[in-house]
């Protein structure tokens, strides 16, 4: 359709060629500077969409203004434009129960996590658990696990559950031991998981990996309204951030429950791409009924998510040979390789795309050979199936996430978060395939972004920095740990966009702005591309839209 005069006669006559394209229907978006993330078109001025929040042109704004006179103007001024961060690897529930529970990230010792937890126990009503997550052994003077005692004596009859950074250990005092059903005497050990016990064999009140279930099998379930409330405000949170796509990576079918309800009243602010957790109900009910998506088109799920091993933090990681600080210690393994091969045919069998925690080289190289063994070594395939974390890998096995069409699901602030120990747990030689997204993307692997919050901030401006610089946020180390794995804000900024929106089948429709996809943007008071990298930590969020429409606006102070 070359031009739509402002003559009614023409207008009509257009629209009998072109379809229901009404001028007034359309909305002209000019800005400072549009990057678009299309190769074909990186940069515009203006941007024409319509009331379905679907693209119809990017151009300059005399060329969209001539093209449709009628249009509504949305002037941005002197904001840049980027395509709708998408976070590939988050966990909205947690985000969400993360802002009603207790946060303990950034605590230096555990005087200062028991200061926090009674203001916070000062809202709950008598026999309430209290639940907090974010402790860092590794924060406080003598970086040892903590104990049942540091609760008891403030805490001696509420329940006190608090998660560990990395979601992958537990602390509980004794009121909560008390409430576990199964007898922790003795010295025996879950599988895929270890209970810390004194020397006399009494549980010391860290629980990790697996042991983790005997705890929260105590802990009272959620309701449907809670669950809702968590999952609101943590989307709530995300579009304030600028994503407009978050991956869900584990939901029950509680909580897909719990998106549908809110998706039915129209209250999904921003795309959500389930991953269903585990080989569970909501895996079996993918496999029977078919790939989801809900008919407002912003819940879909196609995806598993599985877990091969720990986290490096809590040495539950899988490696090859010991921890580099814990002789005899080589990490657990949350599933045998028999077992994993027939949950992957099953996934494969049903169209189900899989994504498989793996932290630890040999976790990571169990789950490619594993992957090779469904799919082929060389499978040209469209699976996208991923491997979400990919830390730690022996150098030799980089190249097969390329050959093997394996998404590496990555999250830059993991790597500034984990620096100032990961090489204490490694030692010098596996770090050298550790965290290694430039040598990963230059043999050709695709690489998909996110956070993995709440176990990171859920500002993908952190993501982007991390990314750009790895540095901490004072700019230490000078230069960046190991810095030669540093990816350019331009890739930094694909990862968060049009790669995340390919990990999750939706790059037809989002991860770029081109003419028929979504209208999903963020307006920003500086461009990313053009400032320092240092910079991207403090872009301004001005507003997210999606499809077309405001779900964030920043307050004018
Ligand atoms: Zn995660």
């Amino acid at each position: 359709m070359a031009v739509i005069g402002s003559m009614k006669g023409v207008v009509l006559a257009a629209c009998l060629v072109a379809g229901p394209l009404q001028a007034q229907d359309l909305t002209v978006l000019e800005a400072s500077r549009i990057h678009t993330m299309d190769p074909s078109r990186p940069l515009a001025k203006a941007m024409a969409f319509d009331a379905q929040g679907r693209i119809v042109a990017l151009g300059s704004v005399n060329d969209l203004h001539a093209r449709y006179p009628g249009a509504k103007r949305l002037d941005a001024g002197d904001s840049i434009v980027v395509p709708g961060l998408i976070d590939a690897h988050g966990h909205i529930g947690n985000l969400g129960l993360s802002l009603m529970r207790a946060r303990l990230d950034g605590t230096r010792s555990r005087a200062e996590i028991v200061e926090r937890l009674r203001q916070h126990a000062a809202v709950l009503s008598d026999g309430d658990w209290l639940l907090g997550r974010g402790w860092d052994q590794n924060d406080w003077p003598d970086q040892a696990f903590p104990t049942v005692a540091d609760l008891d004596e403030a805490f001696p009859d509420r329940p006190v559950w608090l998660t560990r950074v990395d979601g992958h250990a537990g602390w509980a005092n004794s009121a909560a031991l008390r409430q576990v059903e199964r007898d922790l005497a003795g010295a025996w050990q879950p599988d895929g998981g270890r209970i810390e016990r004194d020397a006399g064999g009494v549980p010391s009140g860290v629980f990790i990996d697996s042991a983790m279930d005997l705890v929260e099998a105590a802990i009272p379930p959620m309701d449907g309204d809670t669950a809702e409330r968590a999952l609101a405000l943590g989307m709530r949170s995300a579009v304030e951030h600028g994503l407009t796509g978050v991956h869900d990576a584990g939901v029950s079918m509680a909580q897909i429950g719990a998106y549908q309800r809110l998706a039915d009243r129209g209250e999904l602010p921003l795309r959500i791409y389930a991953l269903a957790d585990g080989d569970q109900e909501a895996f079996a009910w993918l496999c029977r009924e078919g790939l989801y998506s809900h008919p407002a088109g912003r819940l879909q799920m196609r995806a598993m998510k599985l877990y091969v091993d720990g986290a490096l933090g809590s040495r539950g990681a899988a490696l090859h040979a010991d921890y580099h600080d814990d002789p005899g210690n080589r990490g657990l393994l949350l599933i045998q390789p028999d077992a994993l091969e027939g949950v992957l045919k099953r996934a494969r069998d049903c169209d189900v795309q899989v994504a498989t925690h793996a932290i630890g080289d040999r976790g990571n190289r169990l789950v490619l050979d594993a992957y090779a063994g469904t799919w082929g070594d060389s499978s040209g395939h469209g699976h996208r199936w991923r491997i979400e974390h990919a830390q730690v890998v022996s150098p030799e096995d980089l190249p097969r996430f390329a050959r093997q069409h394996v998404i590496a699901s990555m999250q830059p602030t993991h790597a500034t978060s984990d620096m100032p120990w990961a090489e204490a747990r490694l030692g010098p030689e596996r770090i050298v395939g550790s965290y290694a997204w430039r040598t990963l993307r230059d043999h050709g692997a695709r690489l998909a972004l996110g956070s993995d919050f709440p176990v990171e901030s859920v500002d993908p401006r952190l993501g982007l920095f991390a990314a750009a610089t790895r540095t901490d946020a004072g700019g230490q180390p000078l230069g960046g740990w190991r810095p030669h794995e540093k990816l350019t804000a331009f890739e930094a900024l694909r990862g968060f966009t049009l790669d995340a929106a390919y990990a999750g089948f939706a790059e037809t429709e989002t991860g770029s702005l081109e003419a028929g996809k979504r209208a999903d943007f963020v307006l920003l008071a500086e461009d990313p591309m053009a400032i320092a990298p240092e910079g991207l930590r403090s872009l301004t969020v001005q507003a997210t839209y999606v499809e077309g429409r405001p779900v964030y606006e920043r307050p004018r102070d």
